[in-house]
């Protein structure tokens, strides 16, 4: 990471080098001794694979990883991605993130990661299914996978679909495994899944913001009002986490202004309606040409447009020294993983711009697939036990308010006061309250200590400290 004069530059570091230098930036605020710093940063297992695969006439070598960066908690967590761009750095890099992640929201895993070096977009779904059945087995081959092992689910370029394969493989390896479902997560409903999981990162990533936005001074600090409502926001990338953080957000009222994907940006200063602009780009596979807004060939210059709130959702290193000057966000929302790099954020911070990090931020995803395991686990679907005693508990209940005041309840108010809670009320309800702890958690800390400054190296801290406290309950450092 340093150069020959011992000196650090930002500009060389490679994706995992940054995930180090916020660990190494947030240790001196943690109270942990040195060498039980070194464990949690080190990457435990790194297991590269390459594997022969028919396309056509031909057979292509594919390469392949699965890196577990901490097993502090077991099973390891994380998603599989599929892309022309992974390498070995990239999925270090990202296990690491995970580790951060579970242990800042309080979801009991490792962090995980996986990556296929392929182009999704430009492989037949047959072949994609063979490479992904063989990856499985690969995996299984090493005990790599497994529900008290290691657990992947979605990321990028990766799906339902994908994890319905894998399960798939899975039981067909290990037949009568009981808990066998809780091999991986992300899953279709139908096949074990559970409800809210496919848009849990962006729901969270909303769930968040609204928390964000609800503080006074902070707002006052950065110039703007309190809340989500009214608020001008500019989204990077509508995949999963885009897509459903776009749509979700203008439910609280914010605008989106502008969304940029690979082939180009639509603006609209008056409001972008995603949900008809994603129906659209999967018709015509392109933002061209879509009325509800201006077009601009340059997508990522749309990331430098006067907004309040940035959210980049595609891929890491996004926002770099090149382009970080001319951001005008009062605030980022990291949803995608790693998407500013170090010498990014040293500008962004010195202008005042708040910066809310990808280990939080983007925890919502995982933190519903905890849930999902959970369910497997337990082999009962969230709300089943008690939907209906809860029902009738409330309807006596406000029979009882009738008979007493001599009133009857509007039918209109009835039916939400004696609902019983479904699985999907339960999922989102869980996560919103994961997503307000963590930022409760990481604001005090960031308070608390007058020396952290930014809301990153605060959440690194909060993380390793909670790391910290499972080594030594496990009594590794007494
Ligand atoms: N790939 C997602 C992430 O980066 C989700 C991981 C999971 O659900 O295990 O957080």
């Amino acid at each position: 990471m340093a150069d020959k004069n011992g000196k650090l530059n930002l500009k060389n570091l490679t994706f995992s080098d940054s995930v180090s230098y916020y660990f190494d930036k947030a240790a001196p605020f943690t109270d942990s001794p040195q060498g039980l710093l070194d464990q949690i940063k080190a990457c435990n297992s790194i297991y590269k694979m390459n594997f022969p695969v028919k396309y056509g006439n031909q057979v292509k070598v594919i390469e392949a990883y699965r890196v577990q960066h901490s097993h502090h908690r077991l099973p390891t967590k994380g998603g599989i991605r599929y892309s022309l761009h992974v390498d070995q750095d990239e999925v270090m890099a990202l296990a690491a993130l995970m580790t951060y992640k579970c242990a800042l929201v309080d979801v009991p895993f490792g962090g995980a990661k996986g990556g296929i070096k392929i182009s999704p977009r430009n492989t037949s779904p047959e072949i994609l299914e063979n490479i992904t059945r063989r990856y499985t087995s690969e995996l299984v081959k090493k005990n790599f996978i497994g529900p008290g092992i290691d657990v992947p689910a979605p990321d990028y370029g990766t799906g339902e679909r994908e994890m319905a394969w894998i399960v798939d493989t899975y039981m067909t390896l290990r037949p009568g495994e009981i808990d066998g479902y809780a091999c991986v997560t992300g899953k279709p409903v139908s096949q074990n899944g559970i409800k809210g999981r496919t848009e849990a990162t962006g729901r969270g990533v909303v769930y968040s913001l609204n928390e964000v936005c609800s503080y006074k001074d902070d707002m006052q600090q950065l110039g703007l009002e309190v809340g989500l409502d009214g608020k001008r926001v500019i989204i990077q990338g509508l995949g999963n986490v885009g897509y459903h953080t776009g749509r979700i957000i203008q439910e609280y009222g914010a605008v989106v202004i502008a969304v940029a994907e690979s082939d180009g940006a639509i603006y609209n200063e008056k409001g972008i309606d995603v949900e008809a602009l994603h129906k659209y780009r999967i018709e015509k596979k392109s933002v061209k040409g879509f009325p509800g807004g201006k077009y601009i060939a340059d997508s990522i210059s749309a990331l430098e447009l006067e907004c309040d709130i940035l959210i980049p959702a595609a891929l890491e290193r996004q926002i770099t020294e090149v382009n970080a000057p001319r951001i005008k966000a009062k605030i980022i929302a990291e949803a995608a993983n790693g998407p500013i790099t170090p010498g990014a954020e040293k500008i962004l911070l010195k202008k005042g711009t708040m910066i809310i990090p990808d280990i939080y931020i983007n925890a919502g995803g995982v933190t519903v697939s905890y849930f999902e395991w959970l369910k497997n686990l337990s082999h009962v679907r969230f709300g089943r036990m008690q939907k209906r005693y809860e029902e009738k508990h409330q309807s006596n209940f406000i029979k009882l308010v009738e008979d007493l005041t001599g009133k009857s309840v509007p039918k209109s108010r009835i039916d939400s006061l004696i609902h019983g809670a479904d699985e999907i009320d339960l999922v989102n309800s869980g996560l919103e309250d994961t997503m307000i702890n963590a930022y409760r958690d990481i604001r005090e800390f960031k308070k608390r200590k007058r020396n952290v400054t930014d809301l990153r190296t605060a959440a690194f801290a909060v993380s390793i400290n909670k790391i910290r406290d499972s080594y030594y309950t496990m009594g590794i450092f007494p």
